[in-house]
């Protein structure tokens, strides 16, 4: 028996959202509107996610000694995600200062602080949680090394789930791992690289397949997603909404994917629940307050 449905291993990070007229240029100051503070990063997202559907979720993160740290963790526990593994000190807490223009175009710096202190030594402290868990699901927004140290830290029978968010080149190692490998069209191409040759979401999977993953998912927006296995590819019809804010929508999604293959859907089934996720998340405003109950994505 686990204990964790979904361990998931990641970022945490407060989002300092301002709204402006026009975002400045070079060596320009403007004004903006109030600043509103938000609890983000991948893998509190995933987390929160996870845990508002019902899934019995830990994460592990590292976060700094200071306000946005006590931010993020009030916002998981409050979701009902164990933050037992959640460390505090060793850099501050990883921040995103956004500005948003009245189109929606926005600029982003982000900091890593915390998050890029979460080491191998963490993932090996953390052996228990691993054990504890079915699951365990990993963005990019950590250290490389710390990611080929969770794939070595999995327990026999769990399964690993990477979405390679922010992309890049990944070792055969931690792609062999991967069951699945989520990715959208960008970090497709990131991974692809010059071997890129597909024209088609169908031929991207195919391709990422034969890079050893065991199998793949591409999300493609209002268009849905794709999965592609030994068994052959399958496209998941996108749930018709109306969008208003696509933030934290890949998030949800990898979140909701991750916990129905612990529960023992196949890899369709457990697409098609998530795209429902995902549909939902993008009709509300923001990332984590948009993520629905189980309740809310049944009624959809
Ligand atoms: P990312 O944010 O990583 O780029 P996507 O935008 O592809 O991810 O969104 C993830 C999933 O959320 C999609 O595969 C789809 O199932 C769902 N989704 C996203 N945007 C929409 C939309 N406009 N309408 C319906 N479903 C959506």
């Amino acid at each position: 028996m686990y204990d964790y449905d979904l361990l998931v291993v990641g970022s945490a990070n407060a989002d300092l959202v301002i709204g402006v007229e026009r975002r400045p240029a070079a060596g320009e100051t403007v004004l903006g509107s109030d600043l509103a503070v938000h609890p983000g990063g991948k893998g509190a997202n995933q987390a929160v996610a996870a845990a508002r559907l019902g899934a019995r979720t830990a994460l592990l993160a590292r976060v700094g000694d200071d306000a946005h740290g006590r931010l993020l963790l009030d916002s998981q526990r409050a979701a009902g995600v164990d933050t037992v593994g959640v460390l505090v000190g060793g850099a501050p807490t990883g921040v995103a200062l956004i500005t948003v223009d009245p189109s929606g175009d926005n600029s982003i710096v982000v900091s890593p602080g915390a998050n890029g202190r979460l080491a191998a030594q963490d993932v090996r402290a953390a052996a228990s949680l691993f054990q504890a868990s079915k699951v365990v699901s990993v963005q990019l927004e950590i250290p490389l090394e710390t990611v080929v140290e969770v794939v070595r830290s999995l327990a026999d029978g769990s399964r690993f789930v990477l979405n390679p968010s922010p992309p890049r080149p990944l070792p055969a190692e931690v792609l062999a791992a991967c069951d699945p490998l989520i990715v959208n069209e960008h970090e497709a191409k990131v991974i692809l690289g010059d071997s890129a040759v597909g024209e088609t979401p169908e031929d991207w999977a195919r391709i990422l397949l034969a890079k050893g993953p065991r199998s793949v998912v591409v999300t493609l927006g209002a268009e849905g997603a794709l999965v592609a296995s030994a068994q052959g590819v399958t496209r998941i019809a996108s749930v018709r909404v109306d969008a208003v804010d696509t933030t934290g929508a890949g998030d949800a999604f990898t979140a909701a994917l991750a916990w129905k293959l612990g529960t023992g859907s196949a890899l369709a089934e457990a697409a098609a629940y998530a795209a429902r996720v995902g549909a939902v998340a993008v009709t509300r405003q923001g990332a984590q307050v948009s993520f629905p109950t189980a309740a809310e994505v049944e009624a959809l």
